[in-house]
């Protein structure tokens, strides 16, 4: 039986490449991929299960897809992360699910249709990531100029906060030749930003027992992307020599996304983070000692149990000490089976919220600030559409990832999407950038 399949991605871009996956093995079946649940006849939510709010979320999503069943889907599947975390609390207490695969076993999409159709429901949550070695491939979920390259699976730094190694495993990098391979497709598809990421990006190689980070962009910058950007640089594996090669690079954008989490060393051990505030010092002054700018983006934890008023004031000192162009900041969440969950005094969450609103308020006045510094220069723009809100084109430069930074406003006349152009930045407003084509 051919079927019409969507997939509704949740979470992170890790898990987004994985829609993608799961979305080229549906086609290669001979089913027809469309975007609308509603009109499908088979529907998978690809779940996240990171952090409560997340897992709200996929519970949410889910119940919204099984509604649809009375519009005429025949069949409703949970993947991703919280489908791996709770397969066996997911079956049984939402028994009108079809079927649930894990975070690696896309690759049984087959066996779960077949059961399907047999009216039994397939589990299956205990495959491993050397799959995405031999993927056959993805059906892009991001504008065909821009995507993500998946470098490595799970992670082995082990926060005290965080759930991901209980769900996705140790660090495991994927082969140079198959992301060569998967890269060199995407350019011949028409990517031309290449967006590389992973729980821990800086990682890749280690556990095959030599970093290879440096070398994977050196050779992915042979392949003749406008830009390439670095997601999830983990600071005790940001060198020296890994900034001055960006600073030099042409391709490589000069946007560098350091979770730091936290500024203050206590805390930083607290959280099992491997580096302390020195680190976080030198990575800053080294960017900023280069001539050329530099976007830095980093996430913050708000609350973490242990954290005192003076080491909150602390960090909020620290961060206006050295601004950051770009910052996210989370309420901590205590999570099932991490070791932060188990501690006492935990935060009260009208704290944790109080010191949220704090950091993200002075943030959008430094953000504001740092980005006066593009203005009067003349920075290449991806044009991604047009927004008739502001009656102007609308794109990013390399210091604006997509989704979770600002973006560029242009003026200009017929301006394609997907192609870069020069432009010279008159103003700026928050997060955001305003300015016109100069070619
Ligand atoms: S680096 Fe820490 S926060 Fe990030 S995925 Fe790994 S364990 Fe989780």
């Amino acid at each position: 039986m051919k079927y019409k399949a969507a997939v509704v991605s949740l979470g992170c871009n890790k898990n987004l490449v994985d829609s993608e996956i799961m979305m080229k093995y549906l086609s290669l079946l001979g089913h027809s991929v469309i975007k609308r649940p509603e009109e499908a006849d088979i529907v998978f939510v690809n779940t996240c299960g990171f952090i409560n709010d997340a897992k709200e979320e996929a519970i949410n999503t889910i119940f919204e897809m099984l509604e649809l069943k009375k519009q005429g889907v025949k069949g409703v599947f949970a993947t991703g992360c919280l489908a791996k975390r709770y397969s066996r609390e997911l079956a049984q207490q939402i028994p009108e699910l079809d079927g649930i695969l894990g975070v690696y076993d896309y690759l049984h999409i087959k066996e779960l249709l077949e059961a399907f159709e047999k009216g039994e429901k397939y589990v299956c949550t205990d495959g491993t990531p050397e799959y995405m070695d031999d993927m056959p491939g993805r059906m892009l979920a991001t504008p065909q100029y821009t995507a993500y390259i998946k470098i490595a699976e799970g992670c082995s730094n082990k926060c005290h906060y965080c759930a991901i190694p209980s769900i996705r495993g140790e660090y495991r990098s994927r082969s140079m030749a198959s992301l060569l391979k998967e890269a060199k497709q995407l350019y011949r598809d028409g990517v031309r930003e290449l967006i590389v990421t992973a729980q821990d990006s800086t990682r890749y190689g280690e556990d095959r027992g030599k970093n290879e980070f440096l070398l994977l962009l050196k050779e992915l910058e042979k392949i003749g992307f406008t830009w390439i950007r670095i997601l999830y640089a983990y600071p005790s594996r940001i060198s020296d020599e890994l900034l001055e090669y960006i600073d030099h690079s042409g391709v490589i954008c000069k946007y560098l996304d350091m979770p730091v989490q936290h500024t203050c060393d206590k805390m930083l051990k607290a959280m099992n983070r491997h580096y302390g505030s020195d680190a976080i010092e030198h990575i800053y002054d080294k960017v900023r000692s280069f001539d050329s700018h530099w976007a830095l983006r980093t996430t913050i934890i708000c609350g973490y149990p242990g954290e005192t008023a003076a080491d909150f004031r602390k960090m909020l000192t620290f961060l206006r000490e050295r601004p950051f162009e770009l910052l996210g900041a989370f309420p901590y969440s205590p999570e099932e089976g991490t070791v932060g969950a188990s501690l006492p005094h935990q935060t009260r969450r009208s704290t944790k919220q109080l010191r949220y609103d704090s950091i993200m308020l002075q943030q959008s006045s430094l953000t504001n600030d740092l980005n006066r510094k593009y203005i009067g220069k003349t920075l290449k723009v991806l044009i991604e559409g047009f927004s008739s809100e502001n009656n102007t084109y609308v794109g990013r430069c390399e210091y604006q990832a997509p989704e979770v930074d600002g973006c560029t406003y242009v003026s200009g006349e017929n301006l394609e999407t997907g192609r870069f152009y020069n432009c010279l930045i008159d103003d700026v407003f928050g997060y955001d950038l305003y300015g016109s084509v100069t070619e």
